[in-house]
Formats: C-alpha cells, sequence, structure tokens
C-alpha cells in the first residue's frame, strides 16, 4: 500500500514509516519541519496540515493514512494553538484526501479523552466516557468525531487508536527529555513544581537543585502508587502497523497501551540500581496519576501483543544512557 503517515518528523511518526517500510509499504511522510534524520523511501511533504488544499492531488494514490502528526501540550495557554494543530489541521486533512484512493484512516488519539486521573472504574478501558480534563484531551475527542464522520461521509474504515503514554526507552534516563525530564529527576521535576507554585513538592525536592544523578521515586499521599500506562514506541508503532492492516471495518476505536500499568516509584527504583543513580522517596498530592489501563481489545481485534515491559524498558534505557556518555554516580545513595 502507498500510505501517508503525518507527524512523521516526531518521535512515533518516524517510527511508525520506519516499520512501514520495512514491511514494504511505500510512504508519504507529512510534517511541518524536515525530518532530523531522512528515510530512504519516505516522499515528505513538507508543510503545515492546515494548509494542505482540498482534494490534494500529491496523496491521490494513497490508500491508507495514519494521522500522526499533532501537538501535545498542557499549557493552558495553548488552547487556541492545540485546536489549529489538532481539529482544524485534521479537518483540513480529511478534505485534503477526498477523491484519493484512501480506504482505510487510522487517528492517533489519545487516553486523555478520558478523566485518566480520577475514572469512573479502572482498568480504563473504551467502554468509558470520553470526558477529557485537557485542552489536549478535548481536542482529541473533536477529531476522533471528524474521523468518524468522514468515515461514514467518504464510506473508509476508521480507527481512533486511543494511546497511552509512549516512550523511546533511550528518553527515560535521559534529563533533558521532554516527559522524562520532570518525571523522573529530582532537578527537573523540582524546575516544574516550582513553577507551577506547588511548595510541599518544592520543599522535599530542594536538595537536589542542579544534581541530575538522583531519580525521583513518587508516591501519593494517599499510600497509592503513581502509576500510569508507559507504552515503548515501537510497540505502539506496531499497533498502528497493525490497525492499517487490519481488516476491520466501520469505525473502530481501540486503547493501545502496555500490559501492565507503570509503578512510576517501583520503576524509578529499579532504573536508578541499574544504572548506579541515587533515588529520593517524595511525596506528591492526590491529583498526581494513579490509573490502570486494558489492551483487551487491542489484543482481540489488532492481535497487539507488546514487548517491551517493565524490565527490558530498565535494560535499554540504562544501555542508552551508557551509548550517551552518561555516566554511574559516584556514592549512589
Ligand atoms: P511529536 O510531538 O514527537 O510529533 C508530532 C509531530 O507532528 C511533530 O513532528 C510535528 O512537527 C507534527 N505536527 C504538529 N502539528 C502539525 C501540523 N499542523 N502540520 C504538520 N505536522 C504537524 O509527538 P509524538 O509523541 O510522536 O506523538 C504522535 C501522536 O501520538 C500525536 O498525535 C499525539 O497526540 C499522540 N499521542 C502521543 C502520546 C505520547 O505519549 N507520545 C500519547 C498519546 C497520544
Amino acid at each position: 500500500m502507498r500510505i501517508a503517515v503525518t507527524g512523521t518528523s516526531g518521535r512515533i511518526g518516524a517510527t511508525v514509516a520506519e516499520q512501514l517500510l520495512a514491511r514494504g509499504h511505500q510512504v508519504t511522510g507529512l510534517d511541518l519541519v524536515e525530518p532530523r534524520e531522512p528515510l530512504a523511501g519516505v516522499d515528505h511533504i513538507v508543510g503545515d496540515l492546515g494548509e494542505l488544499p482540498r482534494s490534494d492531488p500529491r496523496l491521490a494514490g494513497v490508500s491508507a493514512v495514519a494521522h500522526l502528526g499533532a501537538l501535545m501540550s498542557w499549557d493552558d495557554a495553548d488552547a487556541e494553538r492545540l485546536f489549529a494543530a489538532n481539529v482544524t489541521a485534521t479537518m483540513s486533512l480529511l478534505r485534503a484526501l477526498e477523491g484519493s484512493a484512501v480506504r482505510r484512516f487510522v487517528l492517533a488519539s489519545s487516553g486523555e479523552v478520558y478523566p485518566e486521573n480520577a475514572p469512573a472504574y479502572q482498568p480504563l478501558d473504551e467502554r468509558h466516557p470520553r470526558q477529557p480534563t485537557t485542552w489536549y484531551g478535548a481536542t482529541k475527542v473533536l477529531a476522533e468525531d471528524l474521523v468518524e464522520f468522514a468515515g461514514r461521509k467518504f464510506g473508509w474504515s476508521t480507527v481512533c487508536l486511543r494511546f497511552s503514554h509512549t516512550q523511546h526507552p533511550a528518553e527515560i534516563l535521559d534529563p533533558d527529555s521532554f516527559f522524562s525530564g520532570p518525571r523522573f529527576f529530582a532537578s527537573r521535576r523540582l524546575l516544574r513544581e516550582r513553577a507551577n507554585g506547588n511548595a510541599p513538592v518544592v520543599a522535599q525536592l530542594a536538595p537536589y537543585e542542579d544534581d541530575d544523578s538522583v531519580l525521583l521515586a513518587a508516591r501519593r499521599e494517599d499510600g497509592e502508587p503513581v502509576r500510569m500506562g508507559i507504552l515503548a514506541a515501537s510497540d505502539l508503532a506496531r499497533g498502528v502497523v497493525l490497525a492499517l492492516e487490519a481488516g476491520t471495518s466501520g469505525h473502530e476505536v481501540i486503547g493501545l497501551g502496555p500490559d501492565e500499568s507503570t509503578d512510576l516509584g517501583r520503576f524509578a527504583r529499579e532504573l536508578a540500581a541499574a544504572a548506579g543513580l541515587g533515588v529520593v522517596e517524595v511525596t506528591l498530592p492526590v491529583t498526581a496519576p494513579s490509573y490502570v489501563t486494558s489492551n483487551a481489545r487491542a489484543r482481540e481485534v489488532l492481535g497487539f501483543r507488546p514487548e517491551i515491559d517493565r524490565a527490558r524498558f530498565v535494560e535499554l534505557a540504562v544501555q542508552a544512557r551508557r551509548s550517551a556518555g552518561r555516566g554511574l554516580r559516584s556514592g549512589a545513595r
């Protein structure tokens, strides 16, 4: 198939494109920016999805689409930018595909369509009402509805994949990583909590200012572990490929997540032990996430089987840290 992948210069899109090429598909990549490392065999269209012309002739021969291009932000000031990138741009992409050879459209949605930090029941699954608590989650709800509508209007089969949080293992022990820095490193979390004015957490982390060798083992003040689904980017990308190649008809909604949700405190201790880093126990408010998700539907409908469990994540994260030249901490506590 010739498959269009949007967001090909991003963390997940590049991995999806790579896996599609390996399976013999042809790939047209669309992104705002050029890829950092161009993939041989991908035709890149660089530009804003929101500015694609209707019935774009460059997309006429495409038979399936993985729409991953989006903005992720939890800054209230970004609400309008989120709408433009995740809703208006999705609309424009759908219009650009009118009259094309497309028969199947897969959308990267998110677990943030649910109230993940206060779900009505757990494990969270596709039957849970969509009640986002962030502008980002709200834009994913709107994008899902546009895709479902376009599927009915144009006679495509459509799949909304609700992704769990996703990381490349190499990002986990990188203090500069957008997600993992503040999630796992005491010094980086201190900066974020200070910016949010969270005085009790700032007081616990103050001794670790500028010390990138101490990981944060978080637990909640009500005793619950801080817990969420974390999937490896390679596993998630395989789920996207399965959804593109599957023979489902009509509209499907499928949660794509790990077999087991991760207790972040336990994970941090395992990472610290394997990497020779320090670890500090920190108590977070009850608003910190503590949820488990189900991937039963992905297993059943797509045959999805994640390969990278928590132990393998630790091994790969430590290997990546060593090859990036980040050393062990002396006198790890
Ligand atoms: P990313 O930020 O690394 O990549 C997104 C890409 O989309 C970027 O390369 C960006 O340039 C491109 N893009 C944004 N707006 C665009 C526009 N208007 N036109 C063209 N390109 C545009 O994100 P990612 O982690 O690779 O995530 C991919 C998808 O998965 C997104 O839809 C995201 O919402 C979804 N998702 C990600 C996670 C996660 O944990 N990473 C979790 C749930 C859902």
